[in-house]
């Protein structure tokens, strides 16, 4: 697979497509309106949309590719729903024309549960609360085979282009092959540049990455390890797997993710990490569980062998693992 390959071209298009359309929503979403899944968690229209479209365009370019995506139909064709499926249909109409409610139900139940062979893993939303916060949120779309990550796609449509203009133009698209390197491109797929983690050497100088939400990450335990390491600059909060792309163009050294007290026991899903993952280490850096065990993505959708997430530039990962055995 290089650069000009099928597979990395309709992930690109699928990526920009879907950012297009939860960006159109997000504009227009009055006071953060969501539905609650079983699980509670907040899902929105873009959810849905931004799924259906990325596999019906994955599913007619590659039919015979598994798709394990985040989202099902199920709730959304339920009668009380008839309103939400009527607006994502609406939704996906500007970006595909005479789409019925059917087809758009058809194409968010392509994604499947089935995580072996070849499949591509999508997190049509990563970081729902962000998006519904007017915060970072990114479309995770990542090609594994044989449980090794060999293409990852991050749009990050609310992503400053450039740290130095951080109220300047927003809208990042990442994208790594495996043994092609790291880019960041614009959020139309142009301005294609390769992208490198930071060089930082002395442990005191790095910037930590985390998540927002405290449920996500023990940041007491993260702040106790920035204490040990003499880190004096306050960690970056972020939602999504933007976190590896600010990493990945060498914005902040260390992404965090020791897994929080209130739920000790979370396994993490793959598509959280399958795209962020390559996209942070082809870029240079070094993504082991916070053991310093490599991300399994050979065992299903969730992460069953992994505990918490250290991502880092490489050269202080096996500092962080030290300091972590606290
Ligand atoms: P972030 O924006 O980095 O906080 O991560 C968002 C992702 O966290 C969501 O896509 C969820 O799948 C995932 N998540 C949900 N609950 C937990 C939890 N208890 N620990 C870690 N991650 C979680
Ligand atoms: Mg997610």
């Amino acid at each position: 697979m290089d650069q000009n390959s099928p597979e990395v071209m309709t992930a690109i298009q699928a990526a920009i497509k879907a950012s297009a359309l939860c960006e159109k929503i997000r504009m227009d979403l009055a006071g953060g309106e969501s539905l609650l899944k079983s699980d509670r968690s907040p899902v929105t229209i873009a959810d849905y949309g931004s799924q259906a479209m990325i596999c019906k365009l994955i599913k007619e370019r590659f039919p015979n590719d598994t798709i394990v995506a985040e989202e099902d139909s199920k709730e959304l064709r339920r009668p009380g729903c008839s309103k939400t499926l009527e607006r994502v249909t609406d939704y996906i109409n500007a970006f595909i024309p005479d789409s019925s409610s059917e087809e758009v139900c058809s194409w968010i139940d392509f994604g499947s549960n089935s995580a072996s062979g070849r499949f591509w893993a999508l997190d049509p939303i990563d970081g729902t609360k962000g998006f519904l916060r007017g915060d970072q949120y990114a479309i995770a779309l990542a090609l594994i085979e044989k449980g090794r990550v060999k293409l990852g796609i991050l749009a990050c449509p609310n992503l400053y282009a450039d740290i130095h203009h951080p109220f300047g133009e927003k809208g990042c698209l990442f994208l790594a092959l495996k043994g092609n390197g790291s880019f960041q491109m614009d959020r139309w797929g142009v301005n294609k540049r390769p992208i490198f983690v930071s060089k930082v050497t002395n442990p005191s100088e790095a910037v930590i990455t985390e998540s927002v939400e405290p449920d996500h990450a023990d940041h007491l335990t993260h702040q106790r390890l920035a204490q040990k390491l003499n880190i004096s600059k306050p960690s970056l909060r972020m939602d999504s797997q933007a976190k590896y792309g600010i990493l990945a163009r060498g914005e902040v050294t260390l992404y965090l993710r020791v897994p929080s007290s209130a739920e000790p026991g979370y396994k993490e899903n793959i598509w959280d990490h399958a795209a962020g993952s390559i996209i942070a280490e082809e870029a240079g850096g070094r993504v082991t569980d916070v053991m310093g065990r490599p991300l399994d993505f050979s065992s299903g959708i969730k992460m069953e062998k992994n505990h918490g997430t250290l991502v880092s530039n490489g050269i202080l990962h096996e500092t962080v693992l030290k300091a972590l055995e606290m």
